[in-house]
């Protein structure tokens, strides 16, 4: 007997669309963030995150990705999904 636990995952997604870094086609990309909800996912204090709390932290989580899709993105004339 064995319990499996399932833990929730919290997303928040954005598509934008960003010019190739190579030849400036315009591309299109999903960009997401993603925390899921378990006991091992810790704030700096060493506590278990809340939902509450990884919904405030994704925005800015998202923005950085978002940032380094617009620094990255390559159309598929240069070898890029
Ligand atoms: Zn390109």
């Amino acid at each position: 007997m064995y319990t499996t636990y399932v833990f929730r995952s919290i997303e928040r997604k954005e598509r934008i669309k960003t010019p190739c870094v190579e030849c400036g086609k315009m591309v299109t990309r999903t960009v997401t963030a993603s925390q899921t909800l378990n006991p091992f996912n810790v704030t700096a204090s060493g506590k278990p995150k809340t939902e509450y709390q990884i919904r405030l932290e994704l925005p800015a989580e998202l923005e950085k990705n978002v940032k380094w899709q617009k620094k990255n993105a390559k159309c598929k004339a240069h070898g890029d999904r």
